[in-house]
């Protein structure tokens, strides 16, 4: 839902929009004074050369085998659209990233999906197994997109050991930036191995440039690379999107400190939804994945009565489930005010 239709709604001006993972600090103040001296009337560089010539170095990938989109979303649609053929299948996690099947359906595969445990985390026998059947693609949000934990290092250890030379393996990190000290870096892990492999990352979520869409995915090889160029549109990341991502690289302290004041306030919020009784999943984002023992719609609409917009969760088995992006503290506290009057009205 947008704040304007949220607004109408509720009748209040004041939304908190903690429905979409991006970043209430907004982005680094250099951001906008790299926005300041673009050029509109120029065509963007098709081939992201500065952007992706930082990303490089940053990363320590040669540029051939970096791709920047559109946000990350358009690159899961570019790496469907290069690999996949009608009745190819592919896979991914439930409860989990909508695009990450949408995109594989639209280009004619199946689409199998692994469940998450009952205790909101990742079932590796279950994805082991899914990989032993080859799919051509196996989609995987770590940090999981909508659940919250990311994968430590023997459960990526025992992924990356199942997968077989048949299958792509797509590691979307849109919240890599959120994760603990402790948890393995899936560009270096993939990078170890000789498998066939994309990383997605995205400057939405943790870099608060969600509005201008941008996002990268990083790839095995240069072959590879060069599939997914041809599978997207030749400008694809316009001019401001590419000053502005460089900017954000270049001043990673703002981020650095955004993420952390974040990480604090997940984990403040975390504990007082526990205190409720409630059940929340162990979150390594900026979101937190709460069981508010209400249907996830009727829950929506007690949100929005309060000018808070959250994501309803709808499926099978996750109906009473809601998405809430940790937001500005007061924002934050206002939710949790919100969610205390839901969790004390009779079932
Ligand atoms: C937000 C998100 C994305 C998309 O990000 P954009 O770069 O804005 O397109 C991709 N994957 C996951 C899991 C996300 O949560």
């Amino acid at each position: 839902m947008s704040i304007a239709a949220a607004q109408k709604h509720s009748g209040r001006q004041d939304i908190a929009a903690l429905a979409s993972n991006e970043n209430p600090d907004g982005c680094s103040p250099d951001v906008a004074a790299a926005l300041a001296n673009l050029n509109p009337s120029r065509y963007s560089d098709p081939a992201c050369t500065v952007l992706r010539a930082v990303l490089s170095h940053k990363l320590g990938v040669p540029a051939e085998r970096i791709v920047a989109g559109n946000g990350s979303e358009e690159m899961i649609a570019a790496v469907c659209r290069a690999v996949l053929r009608p009745g190819a299948l592919a896979a991914t996690v439930c409860p989990g990233f909508g695009l990450h099947e949408i995109e594989a359906l639209a280009n004619g595969a199946k689409v199998e999906k692994v469940g998450m445990r009952t205790d909101l985390n990742f079932d590796i026998p279950a994805i082991v197994a899914m990989l032993e059947r080859a799919p051509v693609i196996f989609f995987l949000s770590s940090p999981s997109n909508p659940v919250g934990p990311a994968l430590d290092r023997e459960s990526l250890e025992r992924i990356l050991a199942a997968v077989t030379p048949q299958t792509l393996l797509v590691l979307d990190e849109a919240y890599f930036e959120f994760t603990d000290e402790d948890m393995p870096d899936g560009l270096a892990a993939l990078s170890a191995t000789d498998l066939s492999w994309v990383v997605l990352r995205t400057f939405s979520k943790a870099y608060g440039l969600a509005g201008l869409r941008v996002g990268y995915a990083v790839m095995s090889d240069a072959r590879l690379a060069r599939a997914v160029t041809a599978a997207k549109t030749p400008f694809n990341v316009n001019a401001a999107a590419q000053v502005a991502a460089v900017a954000a690289l270049e001043d990673e302290a703002w981020m650095r400190s955004s993420v952390a004041a974040l990480k604090r306030e997940r984990a403040r919020v975390a504990d007082a939804v526990a205190a409720m009784g409630l059940s929340v999943a162990r979150s390594q984002t900026n979101f937190l994945f709460i069981d508010v023992g209400w249907d996830s719609r009727a829950a929506l609409n007690h949100f929005l009565s309060k000018a808070i917009i959250v994501k309803p969760w709808k499926e099978e088995g996750y109906e009473t489930f809601i998405r809430v992006t940790i937001g500005t503290p007061s924002e934050n506290d206002r939710f949790l005010d919100a969610l205390r009057a839901l969790a004390k009205r009779e079932g």
